[in-house]
């Protein structure tokens, strides 16, 4: 679970149950839907029913700033996969033809948990470096002005992501 899946007694509104978890992220399609739980992302049946989406499809390769991949791929990631919410524009990574997986929000602790990789990518990614990426590096928070996204390729292992602010 990376954040955007949150306990909750609420009703989903897709299967009519109370299942203990909803998703809290990003949903394009409507306004109006609250407390789709994380099966019904899962098994299609939010997106069948509803048409929502939980990412933006150009968002999936970060607007061709990574991989382009299948419209299969695209397609499990916005309609059966929970999005998460950036401060500006969501961005998905991929990656040996794959979309990769989302490690979640992350802030300085965090990346430097996971190790000095993935500071690189998110640091080479930022186009900061010296003393202008230092001070960035040490705002990284994972929930408050400046975010990093991580995520780790399903086939290799490489990280990658990116960050940004509000
Ligand atoms: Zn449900
Ligand atoms: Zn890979």
């Amino acid at each position: 679970m990376t954040g955007s899946i949150v306990p909750s007694a609420e009703v989903c509104p897709v299967c009519g149950e109370s299942r203990g978890f909803a998703y809290d992220g990003v949903l394009y399609g409507t306004n109006e839907l609250r407390h789709i739980c994380p099966w019904c992302i899962a098994d299609g049946s939010a997106h069948a029913k509803f048409g929502v989406e939980f990412t933006d499809t150009a968002a999936i390769g970060g607007y061709g700033e990574w991989e382009e991949v299948p419209k299969d791929i695209v397609e499990e990631i916005a309609f059966r996969t929970p999005g998460f919410a950036s401060w500006q524009q969501e961005r998905w990574y991929t990656h040996c033809g794959d979309a990769a997986l989302f490690l979640g929000p992350m802030g300085k602790e965090e990346l430097e948990q996971i190790g000095p990789e993935a500071i690189e990518v998110i640091r080479e990614e930022s186009g900061q470096e010296g003393a202008d990426w230092e001070h960035y590096f040490s705002t990284l928070h994972r929930k408050f002005t400046t975010t990093a996204y991580l995520f780790r390729c399903g086939h290799c292992g490489q990280l990658g992501g990116y960050s940004d602010s509000h």
